[in-house]
């Protein structure tokens, strides 16, 4: 089919206003939050129901072309990059928050709905949704529940699989699928719900989402503790958890990326600090005081130097803004901005973090790492020049020795970004032989002619592990 047929038959379907094609405009949707990464779609379209996408696909299908489905095109990982051209599918305008249920806790959703839109709609009725990625002003939860998407929350809460409890998606060959439900209690089969999740837009393509909610808590309290040696804020997330506290967030910052926020946002950070860590509880204000004020504790008891404790909730807000602008203050720093996202048990973290440091030393690059320390789920951060092909070198053999170290410390190649393009060839690293062979039999399932957001996930190749490492 050529380019001007199916532009048509996709304006009959969508309308002619919701489907995009011209040379500036694909420009526009050739990239995706990755650094590194281009390529052109064919098209641009915007569905605007179920049965739009469903006729998309059967399109797409019977003509052999890929499509790609995208949210808010934030991930980090390459998952919305038309590599191999074909139908940019957009689900931005199926925004509608469908019903909030207070009898089931659930709120039903289309995929287009922002994270941060279904947080202050549920909190609104008194409820909550806890999943809240760094990006949640703009991530899309079609693209949350796509990528398993974490966030600040994660450590108490846990990440949006734990939310999600039922889906309606069209498969590729335009065949309607319906996963769990309002049922907090559901066996029935396969958990097909678990295995859309995290499936990164490559087995079908998300139209509804069931999410469950919780009753929001009572109040939250913040706090900060400076540290002048790295290990010292390490052991201190350690001694939190060991004593029984689970804080909603805890999170580190280490002193590049504390330097980089600060001439950012100004926030009154300690740019001579070694690390911060910021700790946030939230629940019953009685607990909430006592966590917070042993938390502190601990921290001193681990050689912080200082522990701010937040005046009032608006006060705890902002410093939790200052850990979210780790990401774009980095980025400020260099043309190009490669943030990746080992993760290990977090009674490794110091440890992954002084290897990080060590391997930024050794290839002579500024890594800055910052991350959910909670969850062990580090984001080393490096500001590089695209242009520099030495620069580049040097950054990707340094991340690989990143995540060899973190696999080999019984951690994970990516804790919330998903493969995407970025991390195929390590996949095998983490999954195994078979894991690899099982996950390309699940794909031929649900996408026999493998139109589906081609190229993702799935390794074509595998790269050799630096030293191999058995058990
Ligand atoms: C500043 C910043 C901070 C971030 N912080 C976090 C964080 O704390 N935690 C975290 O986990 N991530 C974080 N991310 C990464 C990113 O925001 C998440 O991966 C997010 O879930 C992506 O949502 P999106 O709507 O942008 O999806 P997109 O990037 O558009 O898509 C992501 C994947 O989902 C697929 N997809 C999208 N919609 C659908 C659908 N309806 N059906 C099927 N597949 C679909 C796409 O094909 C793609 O593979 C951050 C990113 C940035 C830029």
């Amino acid at each position: 089919m050529g380019d001007a047929a199916l532009i048509q038959a996709l304006q009959r379907i969508v309308g002619e206003q919701h489907v995009l094609h011209a040379p500036a405009d694909l420009a526009a949707y050739a990239v995706d939050a990755t650094p590194l990464l281009r390529s052109l779609p064919t098209v641009v379209v915007f569905p605007g129901s179920r049965d739009e996408v469903k006729a998309i696909l059967e399109l797409a299908s019977e003509k052999r072309i890929p499509v790609i489905p995208r949210g808010a095109a934030s991930n980090l990982s390459g998952g919305t990059i038309a590599i191999e051209g074909g139908i940019m599918l957009n689900m931005n305008r199926m925004n509608r928050i469908i019903e909030v249920d207070a009898a089931n806790l659930t709120a039903t959703v289309q995929p287009g709905v922002t994270t941060a839109q279904l947080a202050r709609e549920v909190e609104a009725r008194g409820l909550f949704y806890p999943p809240d990625p760094g990006s949640q002003v703009i991530s899309t939860i079609g693209g949350n529940v796509a990528e398993n998407a974490g966030g600040l929350r994660g450590l108490k809460y846990g990440v949006t699989r734990d939310y999600v409890m039922g889906l309606e998606a069209v498969l590729p060959n335009g065949a309607i699928l319906r996963t769990g439900g309002k049922n907090a209690k559901d066996v029935a089969g396969y958990d097909l719900t678990r295995l859309l999740v995290g499936s990164e837009g490559t087995l079908a393509v998300i139209t509804e989402i069931t999410v469950k909610l919780l009753p929001k808590p009572e109040t939250k309290r913040a706090a900060l503790a400076i540290f002048d040696r790295l290990e010292d804020a390490g052991r201190a997330v350690a001694r939190i958890i060991e004593n029984k506290i689970i804080p909603c967030t805890l999170e580190i910052m280490d002193k590049g990326t504390i330097k980089a926020v600060e001439e950012f946002a100004h926030v009154g950070l300690p740019t001579d600090a070694a690390a911060v860590l910021f700790i946030e509880q939230d629940g019953p204000r009685a607990v909430v005081d006592a966590d917070i004020e042993l938390a502190g504790r601990l921290c001193r008891e681990e050689g912080a130097r200082d522990v701010k404790v937040a005046a009032t909730v608006e006060e705890g807000t902002k410093l939790a803004e200052a850990r979210r602008f780790a990401l774009p203050a980095l980025a400020r720093l260099r043309p190009t901005c490669v943030l990746e996202d080992a993760t290990v048990p977090r009674s490794h973290l110091a440890e992954m973090i002084r290897f990080i440091e060590a391997t930024a030393k050794k290839y002579n690059l500024l890594i800055c790492t910052f991350g959910h320390a909670g969850d062990g789920n580090l984001h080393p951060t490096c500001p590089c020049d695209e242009r520099d092909h030495e620069e580049l070198e040097r950054v990707e053999k340094a991340f690989a020795e990143i995540f060899d170290k973190a696999v080999s410390l019984g951690g994970t190649i990516t804790g919330e970004h998903g493969v995407g393009i970025a991390k195929q060839d390590y996949l095998e690293w983490k999954i195994g032989e078979a894991g690899v062979a099982v996950s390309k039999g699940i794909k031929a399932v649900f996408d026999p002619l493998g139109i589906l957001n081609p190229g993702k996930v799935l390794p074509k190749a595998t790269r050799k592990r630096l030293v191999v490492r058995q058990g």
